[in-house]
């Protein structure tokens, strides 16, 4: 099918949707490390786990073998407001690069919380619903997250406790009044509500915060709460699951015009949305169908695969959580202050770490400066103004186009465009002044946090 019949939005029919989420992990023949019990150093079980997440999303969680689950009604009629996204051709951007590369973007920032997070968001609402739980807790950096939550859990009727970074809090003022339209409580972490909280506050006075803090403080509560669960917006297997329906929307889009991407782009914190994105796609990758290529796209300031270490860790500061086995900068690692704070985590999901570590995947880290050149040089041709998390994205998926401007190869290439920037306007405003920063950690830097990573027979010993 020649270039000129592509639309530049390719949209989906209601019914197009997938009835299913696609599970990756069935199709890996070396499956992602389980979680691990801190005390005992065995694998977390269902049981292990039911005092902290809702019971079906533990059976999610644990399973590696069903390549397709059931996305319940419920859910599929609440995607249906806001979903199918659509699959963006970049004509103006191809034009304004004078590059034979095709650049195609899936657009996921077509919903009040301004991300994909609403994916897993009313997933995991609706599971703790079914269940009959009365709340759940959670924690945000950036406010997406929380945000997304919030408008799950109005829809379904549970409280929401949101303990959100402190810089964020108090950065974002707008954000948080968004989590209070849709009836969430938002706590400004490390807070003195909790015990894990008052004790990172006496170890680090004056500290801003981190997601790490956040989620031990959001476990502690709803551990410490009657009919209460926490939730987590990235990082986990079952965060993966549901947001595959990303990818399977895209695969189905480029299947009807017969497009197959060479290279998959998507920027990754703790690895939901490119994990989404790329999932039907590695799987055919798995089974030796069809090949590609995929970069996982971090920040230079918190590159956890890039130069992070393949271990067991914490996957929160207070240590409160299972170890995980990923790429990481330590459960310690505080990151400099980056605007992209979803991406500020010092972990990444097992399962893309487990594909890294094949060499089924590549990772690349980017400097901040770079990733806004990017998103204006986008804003201004594609007229949507990206979130910076999402820009690591556009800033790679820009230098291969231009890479193959050099070589005249006509690639096409994918990037997930999860979000807009509306509330980043300090960060685009810092840009635009020449005040930006591109702090990147030294050796030493690393090495701190890397000191922190828990010892033990197999694990950097
Ligand atoms: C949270 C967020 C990310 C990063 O999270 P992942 O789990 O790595 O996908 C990226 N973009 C936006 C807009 C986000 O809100």
């Amino acid at each position: 099918m020649s270039n000129r019949e592509i639309p530049y939005k390719i949209y989906l029919e209601e019914q197009e949707m997938p009835e299913k989420w696609y599970n990756v992990r069935a199709d890996m023949k070396k499956k992602p490390a389980p979680l691990l019990n801190p005390g005992t150093l065995k694998p977390m079980t269902y049981e292990d786990l039911r005092p902290v997440f809702c019971d079906e999303l533990i059976r999610q969680e644990l399973d590696d073998t069903t390549p397709y689950i059931d996305i319940p009604q419920e859910i599929r009629d609440f995607y249906k407001m806001y979903r199918p996204s659509p699959l963006v051709r970049a004509y103006c951007l191809e034009k304004k690069l004078d590059t034979p590369a095709r650049i195609y973007y899936k657009f996921e920032g077509n919903n009040t919380s301004g991300s994909h997070k609403l994916n897993s968001a009313i997933a995991q609402a609706f599971y703790a619903k079914k269940q009959g739980l009365k709340g759940v807790t959670t924690e945000t950096g950036a406010g997406q997250w929380g945000t997304a939550l919030s408008m799950a859990c109005s829809y379904f009727d549970l409280d929401c406790r949101v303990y959100m970074v402190k810089v964020s809090y108090e950065q974002k003022p707008f954000r948080r009044e968004v989590m209070r339209t849709y009836g969430a409580s938002v706590t400004p972490s490390p807070s003195e509500t909790t015990e894990v909280g008052k004790k990172i506050l006496a170890a680090h006075p004056g500290t801003t915060g981190s997601l790490g803090c956040a989620i031990s403080e959001a476990v502690e509560v709803a551990t410490h709460t009657q009919g209460y669960r926490y939730v987590l917006g990235s990082v986990l297997n079952q965060v993966l699951l549901h947001q595959s329906v990303i990818g399977l929307e895209t695969k189905t889009a480029m299947d009807k015009y017969g497009i197959q991407p060479d290279i998959i782009i998507g920027c990754a914190g703790g690895g939901s949305n490119l994990g989404g994105l790329i999932s039907p796609f590695m799987g055919e990758k798995l089974k030796g169908a069809a090949d590609y290529r995929f970069i996982a796209v971090e920040p230079a300031s918190c590159p956890s695969l890039t130069r992070g270490k393949y271990a067991y860790d914490f996957c929160d500061t207070g240590m409160v959580c299972p170890l995980a086995k990923m790429y990481t900068l330590g459960s310690g690692f505080i990151p400099s202050a980056n605007h992209a704070g979803g991406l500020r985590y010092h972990g990444m999901s097992s399962v893309l770490s487990e594909l890294y570590d094949q060499g089924l995947m590549e990772a690349r880290s980017v400097g901040q400066t770079a990733v806004f050149e990017a998103a204006e040089q986008f804003a201004r041709v594609e007229g949507i103004l990206p979130a910076p998390e999402s820009s690591h994205a556009i800033r790679v998926a820009i230098d291969e186009a231009l890479r193959c401007k050099e070589t005249g190869e006509e690639k096409t290439i994918l990037f997930g465009l999860t979000g807009t920037g509306y509330f980043d306007m300090v960060a685009y405003e810092k840009f635009h002044n020449g005040e930006m920063t591109d702090y990147i950690p030294d050796d030493a830097d690393l090495k701190a946090g890397f000191d922190g990573i828990p010892k033990f027979p197999g694990n950097l010993i």
